[in-house]
């Protein structure tokens, strides 16, 4: 084993890199580890990341993260973290390729969401292209006043729909397991915002020309994009391991300043419960990180050699 790291970042998304950014520059020795399925690499093009007029992909954003934090020092590897145990005040953390040992442990390990059946290729297609999409925070703007439908079940599925009538009047909801558990509450908004409801489960998505077309129950429909609202997988299964307080969903519950419920283990990013946006993770980064920072400085204080 090398030395006790200040820092260890698990996931390189935006979350993890801000993190490496921040630490380097706090003179902290810091490593990421990632295991390279950052959601911001699926980004054909994000416009509501600030500082980009003309947007920038995720590929390229995440890039710039990467190339800013080893300016600085930080180090960045692949791999995956596959254990987090405890030794003494520090952790000793278990990868794919070797096993570390650091007095501060930051969780970026984000979500997935979950997809509709399509092949991966066919998925990516439709992701890049703007036929598929996963966050109408993020790109509703880019649907307004086009055919859209969303695909989920029970409230996050009407939830979703609800949010994307301000952007289009044609809306259609399609529930993998048909409409039996609305509530009369949910039935009259989806009637209020004129949204056609269609019973599931959906198959044989195609990329056309003009959308991306399905199967449903009664027949087969093209929209212009596809809103997949079928919830997600939250990597938490480290913070778990280690006993730290979660949400219902799976979420890392943190304080004010980032930190879990387990002493040393902080989480910032989509593994977090928040708004699983680019500049939301960042900014729990840097606010992550700067607890790190001040949190290791009160057990040791920190000096220039
Ligand atoms: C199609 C799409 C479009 C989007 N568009 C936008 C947009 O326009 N604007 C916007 O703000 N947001 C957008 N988002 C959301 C945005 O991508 C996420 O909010 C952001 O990537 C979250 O950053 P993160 O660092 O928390 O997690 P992620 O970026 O998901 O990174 C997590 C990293 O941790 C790694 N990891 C997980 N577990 C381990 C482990 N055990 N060991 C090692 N590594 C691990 C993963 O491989 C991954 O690389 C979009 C998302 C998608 C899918």
């Amino acid at each position: 084993m090398a030395r006790i790291l200040d820092c260890l970042v698990i996931g390189g998304g935006p979350a993890g890199l801000t993190a490496a950014i921040y630490a380097a520059r706090f003179h902290l020795s810091v490593r990421v580890i990632d295991a390279g399925a950052s959601r911001a690499g699926q980004i054909p093009c994000t416009r509501n990341y600030p500082g980009f007029p003309e947007g920038i992909s995720g590929p390229d954003l995440l890039g710039r993260l990467r190339d800013q934090a080893l300016k600085y020092g930080a180090d960045i590897v692949e791999g995956h973290v596959d254990a987090l145990a405890r030794r003494d005040d520090d952790f000793l953390i278990t990868t794919s390729v070797d096993v570390e040992q650091s007095r501060a442990v930051l969780l970026a390990t984000g979500v997935t969401n979950r997809r509709p059946p399509m092949a991966a290729d066919l998925h990516a297609e439709a992701v890049a292209t703007g036929r598929l999409r996963y966050c109408p925070v993020c790109d509703g703007f880019e649907v307004t006043d086009q055919n859209v439908a969303v695909i989920g079940a029970g409230s996050g599925g009407v939830r979703e729909t609800l949010f994307l009538r301000a952007y289009t009047r044609r809306l259609t909801l399609i529930s993998p397991d048909g409409f039996q558990e609305l509530t009369p509450k949910d039935r009259r908004a989806l009637e209020a915002a004129g949204v056609e409801l269609l019973d599931g489960p959906v198959s044989d998505l195609r990329l056309e020309d003009e959308g991306l077309s399905l199967d449903w129950a009664g027949g087969r429909k093209t929209f212009d994009t596809v809103y997949p609202a079928l919830g997600s997988d939250v990597h938490s299964d480290l913070a778990r391991g280690l006993g730290a307080a979660l949400t219902a969903d799976g979420c890392v519950k943190v304080d004010a300043h980032q930190r879990t419920s387990v002493s040393g283990l902080y989480a910032a990013g989509d593994v977090v419960i928040g708004l699983d946006q680019i500049s939301h993770a960042m900014g729990e980064a840097g606010v992550a990180v700067t607890a790190i920072r001040n949190d290791l400085d009160a057990r040791a204080p920190l000096r220039r050699p």
